[in-house]
């Protein structure tokens, strides 16, 4: 089976777009989504109806999780919480009705999916390091573990005879490895490989909704470099 696993589109409709059209490309079998379909970007309802459309599985990220609650308000910069407000404040009822049922994690095929961290996913903790990875490999029993949240794509290999991996797939709509390309990773679970792919797409449309919308400049700046 080939799963395209994406993540972190964070209202980047431009990006999601063209990623689509890619995956769509390598003939794959399924699509699922790691989270944070909204937050940052000028078109979250947009995003959430193309999830939708295109019968993607998805969890639940910490800024879907900040569209209906307010539980974690304080966690937020200055700058990601007035993207939360704005979103909060444009979201229609079907998005919310949407983000409001999203699963904290899913299982396919032995492999486990989730926005954050395996050990407490709705703690929204990032693994940004191999440090942070040592401490998750004992939380689950599946030998791979996909996630988003930090951005950046990576993968960690446990030193265990299991030989666990965590693997996180990059952004979508906000990567920030200093490639403005969106990412996405193909997962064969027949022969285990995992490839990250790169897509260009119209930064600058993204950017001008972003400008065009009021939500703060820095969120389109840093689209241009992918930080
Ligand atoms: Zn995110």
């Amino acid at each position: 089976m080939k799963i395209a696993v994406i993540s972190d589109i964070h209202g980047n409709l431009a990006a999601l777009e063209k990623v689509l059209i890619d995956v769509e490309s390598k003939h794959i079998d399924k699509i699922v989504c790691l989270g944070d379909v909204v937050g940052y970007g000028a078109r979250p309802n947009a995003c959430v109806k193309r999830v939708r459309s295109a019968g993607i599985t998805c969890a639940l990220g910490n800024h879907d999780e900040a569209a209906f609650s307010p539980r974690n308000d304080q966690y937020f910069n200055f700058t990601a919480l007035e993207a939360v407000q704005w979103t909060r404040g444009r979201l229609e009822p079907e998005s919310l009705g949407f983000l409001s049922c999203l699963p904290i994690s899913f299982e396919i095929q032995d492999c486990l999916f989730l926005h954050s961290s395996p050990s407490n996913p709705a703690a929204w903790l990032y693994i940004v390091n191999r440090f942070d990875a040592a401490t998750e490999f004992d939380t689950f029993p599946h030998p791979i573990c996909f996630v988003g949240h930090t951005h950046v794509p990576r993968i960690f290999k446990s030193k265990s005879p299991q030989k666990k991996m965590i693997v996180n797939v990059g952004s979508i709509g906000q990567p920030r490895d200093n490639d403005p390309r969106a990412c996405w990773a193909l997962f064969d679970s027949a022969s285990g490989k995992i490839e990250f792919h790169r897509v260009e797409y119209p930064v600058r449309i993204a950017a001008e909704e972003i400008l065009n919308a009021g939500l703060p400049p820095l969120l389109a700046e840093r689209l241009f470099a992918g930080f």
